[in-house]
């Protein structure tokens, strides 16, 4: 895996991105902005599961000025999502936003820029410069291809900003076809120093989205590019924070709740092993220690990785080895494997 690209840290209120702090998991709401209580609900939800940061559609003034009363209700930083309008940017920064979100291809007007960056410097609020392949430059070369023409995209701001004294720059480069979005963001890694935010955009439902999400993502990562991620599902936000953490966590980049470790279940075993599985994840959610569970169906690698864990069990006919920090505890009967692990965890 390649070390970290060293990029130059910005404050999103109290969340630092890029430099050496941790890679930040963010997610965007579903709710309507303007629906002031049903957004803080989803943020307080999202908080809940470790989301970091979290951004709003900003679609009109409404929506821009409902910020100041959801900050009042959250905790986590607030970032707008600005297209089209350069004026709801200064709406957003009138009223309280951390973080602001620019789509160079909706909004490049130099004067328009300029004036979102001399107020966000004024508040030292970052603005990401948010290229998606979807909405271009219409002066973008099509002789070029697609990620070229992202990362061009958004060179060109960032020149536009630079030359206004700005730096709390973030950069993201998302396209829906995955080589595309690798291509443009190992491209754009090595032309500026600023923090990247990644992911791949509109990659769907959970079934297919969580897929593309990671292989994009899990490949820049390895890369060492990315400073912070969001995976973009077709679902309740939730689903994108716990995906992020996985990817996370399966790349050793962060530790976030318990890892659980089950073998895929096969001829062998004796008990319904998925149906156990499925039932341990779904009780680990709500746990924030970072443990690893295992939940093994038979004494082939049974044993061995539940030794391996901190919690296990290495089931065999209607039993069950409860192992603890590689340590044989007991035997369970399977009525209680369930209940049992789950008291293991809770103790430990
Ligand atoms: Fe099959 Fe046992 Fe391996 Fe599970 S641990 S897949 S039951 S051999």
């Amino acid at each position: 895996m390649n070390p970290r690209r060293a990029s130059k840290p910005i404050q999103i209120g109290n969340v630092t991105v890029g430099g050496s702090a941790p890679i930040v998991v963010q997610s965007m709401t579903k709710t309507d902005t303007r629906d002031v209580m049903s957004t803080i609900n989803q943020i307080k939800g999202l908080e809940g599961c470790g989301c970091e940061l979290v951004r709003v559609a900003v679609p009109d003034a409404e929506a821009a000025r409902a910020i100041s009363a959801i900050k009042r209700g959250v905790s986590i930083p607030v970032i707008a999502d600005i297209h089209f309008d350069y004026r709801l940017a200064l709406m957003a920064l009138e009223a309280g936003t951390d973080g602001l979100r620019l789509n160079p291809g909706n909004i490049s007007h130099p004067e328009k820029v300029a004036t979102i960056a001399y107020a966000a410097r004024e508040r030292r609020v970052p603005i990401r410069i948010g290229v998606n392949a979807g909405s271009l430059p219409k002066a973008a070369n099509p002789r070029l291809t697609v990620a070229q023409q992202m990362v061009d995209a958004a060179l060109q701001q960032i020149k536009l900003l630079e030359s206004l004294d700005f730096d709390l720059i973030k950069v993201s480069l998302k396209a829906f076809d995955v080589p595309t979005t690798i291509d443009a963001y190992t491209s754009i890694a090595e032309k500026i120093p600023y923090p990247l935010h990644i992911g791949i955009t509109e990659a769907g439902t959970p079934r297919t989205g969580i897929i593309r999400s990671t292989v994009g993502i899990s490949t820049l990562l390895y890369l060492g590019i990315g400073d912070t991620i969001r995976v973009s599902l077709t679902a309740h936000p939730r689903k994108e924070v716990i995906a992020a953490y996985e990817i996370l966590k399966s790349l050793n980049l962060r530790q976030h709740g318990p890892i659980l470790v089950s073998c895929p279940s096969c001829g062998r075993a004796e008990v319904d092993i998925i149906e156990l599985a499925e039932a341990v994840e779904e009780k680990l959610l709500k746990i924030d220690k970072p443990l690893k569970v295992a939940v093994m169906g038979c004494v082939v690698n049974g044993p061995g990785e539940a030794k391996d864990a901190d919690i296990g069990i290495a089931c065999g006919k209607h039993r069950a080895v409860l192992f603890k920090k590689g340590k044989k505890i007991r035997t369970i009967q399977e009525k209680d494997f369930v209940t049992v692990l789950m008291a293991e965890v809770e103790r430990f």
